[in-house]
């Protein structure tokens, strides 16, 4: 991976201005002393914030990509000059907007990857945190990124923090990645309370406030699952390079172990404007909005291994699978996720379907239909094939 100096000015494309990343990352923006401007916003139904934001920040273009929301918007409502673009492919001209030197990529779910893929073929810095794009489409994000000679610097505080300690070594360098988890929610619950667990308790996560279906995942541990498929591309790790460890506190974020044995973590309240923030200011540092450590007073951080023999924790061997498979396993676990987390959020089917439909969806594939090395558009048709399958899968069960 490698930096770029950042300019005297940086114009910001920002996709996904409405959710959690957005707001956050428009603070960040907002506490720059004029060093970043943003030059165009993002949002997909949230239409009154999407406004507000437009207001406060008065960028040249605006873009509601949910065709019927964009369809009812009364163009009135945003400052005059403001340029108001329509529907999904607003996204793409939003990523490769001339003016623009970076985007965020801050949009939820599969919906992020063909604007991660336009804006590095337009030579952007991209600020990633839409992890979906990495794990759908890994290994072409990272060719792109390196074909169009595009920066792409990880918003996830895992794959922030891991960025950050391996300026203290080489790649060749590296014995293991340890990613951080808190545990979610569910941390102490057996297999049998897990049966039973509602969607109020599984949004209720104890040291992060995030978007809906990162929150679920965090819950199912599938957001872990996500990661380490995230972290397998953005630093070229192989399934044996990446670890978990339970850390309930969330302060480390994650851990190198280099080959001496030094372990370098990298440290902070768990406040995701941090790690915004580095992605877009990167190799530099500057003062910003994030919280800051209390050295005054005692602080305990524990780690404890995964069990990963227990039902719970199956979606990171998942994940371990996923990574030593490669090709288009990681999109169907990816896309099998997604259906069934929404099945979860409309109350259809039980917590712990969710990951199991995941296994289940992907050993189906293992068995017919697998690709070593998909293109884009071969991505894009199991992604759509997956679903459907999920879809079937799922409401036989919830009809059953
Ligand atoms: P939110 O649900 O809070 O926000 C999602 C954003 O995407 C909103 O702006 C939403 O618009 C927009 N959006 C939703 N669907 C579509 C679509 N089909 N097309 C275009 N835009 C869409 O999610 P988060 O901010 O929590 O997460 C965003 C990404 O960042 C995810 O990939 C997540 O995994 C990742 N991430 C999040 C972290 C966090 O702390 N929140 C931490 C690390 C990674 P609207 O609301 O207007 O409908
Ligand atoms: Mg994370």
């Amino acid at each position: 991976m490698r930096f770029a100096l950042i300019m005297t000015r940086q114009n910001i494309s920002l996709l996904g201005s409405t959710g959690s990343i957005g707001c956050s990352t428009l603070d960040v923006i907002s506490h720059s002393d004029g060093a970043m401007h943003l030059c165009a916003l993002a949002g997909h139904s949230n239409i009154k914030l999407l406004i507000e934001q437009t207001q406060q920040f008065k960028p040249k273009y605006v873009a509601v990509t949910n065709p019927q929301t964009a369809s009812e918007v009364d163009k009135s409502l945003f400052p005059d000059g403001t340029i108001l673009l329509k529907g999904p492919e607003s996204l793409i001209q939003l990523a490769q907007l001339p003016e623009a030197q970076t985007v965020v990529c801050a949009v939820v779910g599969r919906a992020g990857l063909e604007s991660t893929m336009a804006a590095l073929q337009a030579s952007k810095r991209v600020a990633l945190a839409n992890k979906e794009s990495l794990v759908i489409g890994g290994e072409l994000v990272i060719e792109a990124s390196k074909k169009y000679n595009a920066p792409l610097l990880p918003i996830d505080s895992e794959h922030g923090a891991v960025f950050q300690s391996l300026r203290a070594g080489n790649h060749s360098e590296i014995k293991r990645v340890v990613l951080t988890a808190s545990g979610g929610p569910f941390r102490e619950y057996s297999e049998q309370q897990l049966q039973s667990v509602t969607l109020e308790q599984a949004l209720a996560h104890p040291t992060w406030k995030m978007g809906k279906k990162i929150t679920i995942d965090s819950a199912t541990l599938m957001n872990k699952a996500l990661e380490i498929v995230e972290a397998r591309w953005l630093f070229n790790l192989t399934a044996e390079q990446i670890a978990v460890v339970i850390h309930p506190q969330s302060y480390v974020h994650s851990m190198v172990e280099f080959v001496d044995g030094s372990v370098i973590a990298q440290i902070s309240p768990p406040d995701m404007r941090l790690p915004i923030q580095y992605a877009l200011t990167c190799p530099e540092r500057t003062p910003g909005p994030a919280s800051q450590m209390d050295w005054s007073v005692c602080h305990k951080l524990d780690f404890f291994p995964p069990d990963m023999t227990q039902k719970r924790f199956k979606g990171l061997s998942l994940a371990l699978k996923v990574v030593k498979y490669g090709g288009s396993s990681a999109c169907v676990m990816n896309a099998a996720n997604e259906v069934a987390v929404q099945y979860f959020i409309e109350g259809k089917i039980p917590f712990l379907e969710i990951v199991s439909t995941c296994c289940k969806a992907v050993d189906a594939h293992l068995q017919s239909g697998f690709i070593p090395h998909p293109t884009l558009d071969e991505l894009i048709q199991i992604d759509n094939q997956t679903r459907q399958w999920t879809q079937r899968e799922l409401d036989a069960l919830a009809n059953a």
